[in-house]
């Protein structure tokens, strides 16, 4: 277990990833390596102009032993942490803490996984698939499905494209519920492709209890919670979540 500090944290890039979604690369001032584990998320302290506020952001990047770590903050409209990270100036230092959180998936765990998030749910997710390809062993079955309302949205996306391209037993799905017409590929929430997704990796990786990764916003996470659990049988100590709001 790794024991939660305070640092300061130093803007050192940032990218837009879509319209609302901007990335974030921190590093510790104080040149130490950040220590944490794959999944976890850090509180950054926000002076804003009413007081200080705190707002979690989990963790994009993979552990590494580096003092750098990256994250993804969606711009809430009228949400003041949200706005104020997404006008922050490379070279600003804020006060963080850190790391948190038990959604964590040890990089060697050779169990399957299947991981559904919906927007910048897909951070912690893309922390633990980097990790375990980085563990030096065969990668488990890691499969990601990713709900957006459009194609734009979809973060991440060459990049988990090419993970996917180079081993067959990552695989990265869509799915949009208001993909265009010109959207070829599956359409609707997240749970309406549980399901299969979830029986097709049992199959594929003759595990027939693959772990459930779930991240993103309450609505999305109780209720994939609830259909592994319920309709598909996944065993209690299968099923991860993370909650947003
Ligand atoms: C453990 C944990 C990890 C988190 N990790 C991330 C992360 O990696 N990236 C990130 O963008 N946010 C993340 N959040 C949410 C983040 O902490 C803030 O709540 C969010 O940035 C909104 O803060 P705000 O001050 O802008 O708006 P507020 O006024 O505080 O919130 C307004 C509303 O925004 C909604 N909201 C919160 N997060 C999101 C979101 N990501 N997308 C759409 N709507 C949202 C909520 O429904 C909330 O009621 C995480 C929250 C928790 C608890």
């Amino acid at each position: 277990m790794i024991h939660a500090e305070p640092f300061e944290a130093r803007l050192v890039a940032a990218r837009p990833l879509s319209a609302l979604v901007r990335e974030l690369s921190f590093e510790r001032a104080d040149g130490k390596a950040f220590q944490f584990e794959a999944g976890q998320w850090v509180n950054l302290v926000l002076p804003l102009p009413g007081g200080e506020v705190k707002r979690a952001y989990s963790i994009a990047s993979a552990p590494g032993g580096s003092p750098r770590f990256d994250l993804a903050v969606t711009r809430v409209e009228g949400g003041a942490g949200s706005e104020f990270l997404h006008r922050l100036e490379p070279g600003a230092a804020l006060r963080a803490v850190g790391p948190h959180g038990l959604f964590t998936r040890d990089p060697a765990d050779p169990a399957p996984s299947l991981f559904v998030a919906t927007g910048t749910g897909v951070t912690p997710l893309r922390s633990m698939l980097h990790a375990s390809l980085g563990a030096g062993r065969a990668a488990p079955h890691l499969w990601i499905l990713f709900g957006a309302r459009f194609e734009e949205d979809v973060i991440y996306r060459d990049e988990l494209e090419a993970l996917a391209r180079g081993s067959d037993r990552i695989r990265h799905e869509i799915t949009l519920s208001r993909g265009g017409p010109s959207w070829a590929g599956r359409r609707g929430y997240v749970q309406a492709h549980v399901p299969e997704l979830y029986r097709e990796l049992a199959a594929a990786s003759g595990d027939p209890a693959p772990h459930v990764y779930i991240c993103g916003l309450d609505r999305m996470v109780s209720t994939v919670r609830e259909l592994a659990r319920g309709e598909l049988g996944v065993p209690r100590k299968h099923v991860h979540v993370e909650r947003y709001d």
